[in-house]
């Protein structure tokens, strides 16, 4: 700054000593050609000394050079007026979509919010759904592409006087007035999503995605940009968990549910290093003898008010705080540990989630467990779900092979609900595909879900991958199962998860079968 300060005293010096140089020479030039003496004759009655032209002429250069320069600070500062305006444009708008950004949207709220007789203004979050993958599997500039367009529409649907901001990654929000009639926005909102829902032409792919809108109405939902827009994420939130590709006002009941949430997160913290959060055991069994082969890890939280807390409950929250991997580790330790007292031939089957793969170390920890409390990596099972597959394709592939390269088997859970990608099954090495409980659940009543099950199985097997039906609770579906070819059982018809000492009573019940049944362990394993 200094420097540049300098440089321009330095300049203007120049400058003033350039014009005195220009009116010395014209002085010189004059003097030589005797101008001032005609001039003195034409002019000037009392006489005009050639030292007084010579000032004259140094005053002129002075004011020559004031002038040019307050022409040129006038310039300068019609420039600077100009940048601070581009520069505060651009502090306001998205740089990709040129959209508003978050700061311009806050302001905009803020100040309706100011203004005295201010109409009726609803906000919308729009959290777009199945971007994700857009980014994963076609790559950024894809992405980019999916968020212009996506601008673009809703540029177009936002009413003059409204605002469309996007406020980060695949969010965006709209701030628009009404005449007071929910009907409206609720049309307005399904607009959206119908546009947003319209396929995306990217070279020569078409793209689908989606939208979850939460709607929160001002003033009645939130009074300042930071209340409104928090009233409008928890909506959304409630939307994305009822479904997506849907839209949910705000209600007040929903924040007592962000409160609860919240309590929940502080208590599950404290939870897994208090070890509140312990394994249960349900028994994997063979079709058709219902042998007892191992057990499935299922969390649950011994909670000291609420009571056995669900993992449908916990799971997601301990995924979306980042607290899953201290929580899989624990319980990992704490089943290791138990399963060490079990006979060698029985093994553990462990549910990691699909976020844990952002840990490149996953693998390593996975392993340094295992050496720790002495367990065979050969009788680990890991359960991993298709969603963890389309994240980072090629981190899930290096931590799964440096598993099954120890020893550790690798199981595809909850087949046939996600993606049921053929594409997933020939890029990983699965030894085994669990079908969903849903479709076993729904056999009866069902004719599709038998012919799904019967498709799954034959894909198994045409792979060479073993397969495993969850949620068995008749002996009828389990020996249609079997006929079917399925390789393993699992359901409340062999027994629910318990707690190690219920899986304790399991293992010595089999053991007793086995006894009797005079079936020499080495078989046992083979099967
Ligand atoms: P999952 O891995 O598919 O586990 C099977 C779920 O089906 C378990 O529910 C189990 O109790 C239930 N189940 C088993 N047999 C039957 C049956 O015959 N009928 C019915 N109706 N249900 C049956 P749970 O224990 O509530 O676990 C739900 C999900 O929570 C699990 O689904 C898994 O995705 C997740 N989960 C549980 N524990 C963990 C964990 O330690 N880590 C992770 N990442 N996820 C876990
Ligand atoms: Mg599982
Ligand atoms: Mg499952």
């Amino acid at each position: 700054m200094r420097a540049k300060g300098a440089k321009a005293i330095k300049g203007e010096l120049y400058e003033l000593a350039c014009l005195l140089g220009i009116a010395a020479c014209v002085w010189l030039i004059g003097d030589t050609l005797d101008v001032f003496t005609m001039m003195q004759a034409a002019m000037v009655r009392d006489g005009l000394s050639g030292i007084l032209c010579l000032g004259f002429l140094m005053s002129f250069a002075f004011a020559a050079a004031s002038a040019l320069k307050s022409v040129r600070l006038r310039g300068e500062m019609k420039a600077r007026a100009q940048a601070e305006l581009a520069a505060q444009s651009i502090a306001r708008r998205d740089v990709l979509t040129g959209l508003a950004n978050r700061r311009l949207l806050i302001e905009t709220i803020d100040s309706a919010a100011g203004h005295p007789n201010h109409p009726f203004y609803a906000a919308l979050l729009i959290d777009l759904d199945r971007f994700k993958p857009v980014n994963d599997i076609y790559g950024h500039a894809a992405g980019d592409a999916v968020l212009m367009e996506v601008a673009e529409r809703l540029a177009a649907l936002v009413p003059k006087d409204g605002l469309a901001a996007r406020l980060g990654g695949d969010e965006f929000a709209l701030f628009v007035p009404h005449d007071g009639r929910t009907a409206d926005i609720m049309r307005f909102a399904q607009q959206v999503i119908v546009a947003l829902s319209q396929p995306i032409t990217w070279q020569h792919a078409t793209i689908d995605i989606s939208a979850t809108i939460g709607v929160a109405l001002f003033p009645i939902d939130g009074s300042d940009a930071e209340s409104l827009m928090r009233s409008a994420d928890i909506a959304m939130y409630r939307g994305k968990r009822e479904g997506r590709s849907t839209f949910r006002f705000f209600e007040s009941t929903m924040d007592e549910e962000l409160k609860e949430r919240v309590s929940l997160e502080l208590a599950l913290r404290s939870a897994i290093a208090s070890g509140e959060i312990r394994p249960h055991y349900q028994p994997l069994v063979s079709l058709p003898e219902h042998d007892l082969l191992g057990f499935e890890v299922l969390a649950r939280w011994y909670h000291p008010d609420r009571g056995i807390v669900s993992p449908t409950v916990f799971i997601p929250i301990a995924e979306d705080t980042g607290l899953i991997a201290d929580l899989c580790h624990s319980l990992l330790r704490q089943a290791c540990n138990d399963a060490r007292q079990w006979p060698d031939h029985l093994r553990l089957s462990v549910n990691i989630s699909p976020c844990q793969f952002k840990d490149r170390l996953l693998a390593a920890r996975v392993l340094a467990i295992l050496r720790e409390t002495n367990f065979s990596p050969r009788r680990l099972e890991i359960e991993v779900t298709e969603s963890a597959l389309v994240n980072d394709m090629d981190i899930v592939r290096t931590t799964l092979g440096v598993l099954q390269g120890a020893g550790v088997s690798i199981a595809l859970d909850d087949f046939g609900t996600g993606y049921s990608s053929l594409y997933h099954l020939r890029e990983m090495k699965f030894d085994k595909i669990k079908i969903d409980r849903s479709f076993v659940q729904s056999l009866d009543d069902n004719e599709e879900s038998a012919k799904i099950i019967s498709a799954i199985i034959g894909l198994g097997s045409s792979l060479g991958i073993m397969t495993t039906a969850e949620g068995i609770e008749n002996l009828t579906n389990s020996t249609w199962l079997a006929q079917k070819g399925c390789t393993f059982g699992q359901g409340y018809l062999f027994g629910p998860p318990v707690p190690a000492a219920g899986a304790g009573r399991i293992i010595e019940e089999a053991e007793a079968l086995r006894a009797a049944a005079n079936l020499p362990v080495d078989e046992a394993r083979a099967a």
